[in-house]
């Protein structure tokens, strides 16, 4: 079996220690994230509803579930009781079915909003204006079920590091933007989701508060 363990310790021992690991288990198997999980790990990334839900009835009760992926308004319903944090929240829409779902769970959900910095036009998220007029709209401060707990971006697919490290400054710069005009008083507004295997180490370094971590860990995912 892939070295799970060494692995994530190695990741572990990589991060300061104001940055959270998410490790992305999808498309591995329950003995992986069982290994983490034996070796303390309780927060996990997953991207598919059908995949999380399976996952969600194995495995032990503690873990924190981030789903990571695009999310479907049709697919809220299913993972809203017992989701820790929507991390992919790119539409009000979106945040509107997560307010009505949980609200019928009687649950606060934690939801990041994803921006979409990088150039690829295939990547979801919310332009930085889009990001800004749905806060300026104000209609998620009636939302009493969900919590704003801040950020989350990919970068670009490149091996240009320089423009990683552009991206993940714009994606920081934009975080304390959003968090002086809307979230000063609110604590909870404190999450910089960026950072996956490839450029963590970049993104530690521009006020990433959790990195997504799956391939360095579990090894690469057979699809
Ligand atoms: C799959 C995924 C990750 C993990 O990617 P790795 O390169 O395997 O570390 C991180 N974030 C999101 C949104 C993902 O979909």
């Amino acid at each position: 079996m892939y070295d799970v363990k060494g692995n994530l310790h190695k990741v572990l021992n990589s991060l300061p220690e104001c940055v959270r690991l998410v490790a992305v288990s999808k498309y591995h198997p329950d003995e992986f994230v069982m290994a983490a999980y034996e070796e303390g790990q309780r927060m996990f990334g997953e991207s598919h509803e059908q995949e999380l839900r399976r996952k969600v009835q194995s495995l032990p009760k503690d873990i924190q579930w981030h789903f990571i992926g695009h999310l479907q308004t049709n697919k809220v319903k299913y993972i809203v009781p017992y989701i820790d944090m929507i991390e992919a929240v790119d539409s009000l829409k979106l945040l509107r079915e997560i307010e009505k779902q949980a609200a019928k769970h009687n649950r606060k959900v934690k939801v990041l909003l994803e921006l979409h910095i990088a150039e690829e036009a295939t990547k979801y998220g919310l332009t930085l204006d889009a990001c800004r007029e749905l806060l300026a709209d104000g209609e998620w401060r009636d939302m009493k079920h969900v919590q704003i707990c801040g950020l989350m971006m990919m970068a670009s697919f490149t091996d240009n590091e320089a423009q990683i490290a552009s991206e993940f400054k714009t994606a920081s710069e934009f975080f304390d933007e959003m968090k002086k005009t809307y979230f000063a008083a609110d604590d909870s507004f404190c999450e910089r989701s960026w950072g996956m295997s490839d450029d963590y180490q970049i993104a530690v370094q521009h006020e990433s508060t959790i990195v997504r971590i799956g391939t360095t860990i579990f090894g690469p995912r057979i699809y």
